[in-house]
């Protein structure tokens, strides 16, 4: 789609006249109107406006020039999964599980800082399929063979501990690499881990009665 149309449907879609959109990226509502006639393009600068107030990338009203890749996890950016910084600006460089509030979610990221990029992210990675690997083939689990950026209110499962307590060990807003593994039985086995531990643990459907098969620090 061109960005004349773009604009036009979003506009619609909120249900605002050329007038109140005007308003709300302050320019005429002449500007708006040649936009939607494809004789002009916003600017830079009412493209960030125009981005924030629909809640959608400079990429996707430009027409989507750009396949966008988060730097990060390499993993392809659609306007959903795109970063925010502090102040509800896209950040389209990160996808949003690797970059949040205008910071690294993990610590690996955080302690690499602007530095963190694919190369670091892959070898980082490979070195968790690694360890993991050890430890499944010590229980006599399935290999794992890649690992994917998850979001810790995702996969933050709630186990029962013996004494009947009931303990969580993820932390809701940080981000781990992870995966799940067929298991038998209707279960399946589920694995994260970031920079100081691994986890393994099994569980039903939809994750439902989980249970901790290890938590080791590396
Ligand atoms: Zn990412």
């Amino acid at each position: 789609m061109e960005t004349k149309d773009i604009l036009l449907e979003l506009r619609t879609k909120h249900g605002l006249s050329q007038d109140e959109l005007a308003e709300k990226v302050f320019v005429t509502r002449q500007a708006v109107s040649r936009w939607e006639t494809g004789d002009t393009v916003p600017n830079t600068e009412t493209l960030k406006h125009l981005s924030q107030l629909f809640d959608v990338t400079i990429n996707t009203l430009l027409g989507s020039p750009l396949r966008l890749y988060c730097e990060c996890c390499g993993m392809p950016l659609k306007d959903v999964d795109i970063s925010h910084e502090k102040d509800g600006a896209f950040n389209e460089k990160y996808c949003r599980w690797c970059y949040a509030d205008g910071g690294f979610t993990m610590d690996f990221w955080k302690q690499y800082g602007v530095t963190a990029g694919k190369e670091r992210f892959d070898a980082f990675k490979q070195q968790l399929v690694h360890e993991f690997n050890a430890l499944l083939c010590a229980e006599g689990l399935p290999e794992v063979e890649d690992l994917n950026v998850l979001s810790g209110d995702y996969i933050n499962l709630e186990y029962r501990l013996p004494s009947g307590e009931k303990v969580k060990f993820l932390d809701d807003n940080a981000s781990y690499l992870g995966n799940q593994l067929e298991g038998r039985n209707g279960r399946c086995f589920g694995i994260a881990g970031n920079m100081d531990f691994l986890l393994i643990c099994s569980y039903a459907e939809d994750g439902r009665e989980p249970v901790l098969v290890m938590y080791k620090k590396r």
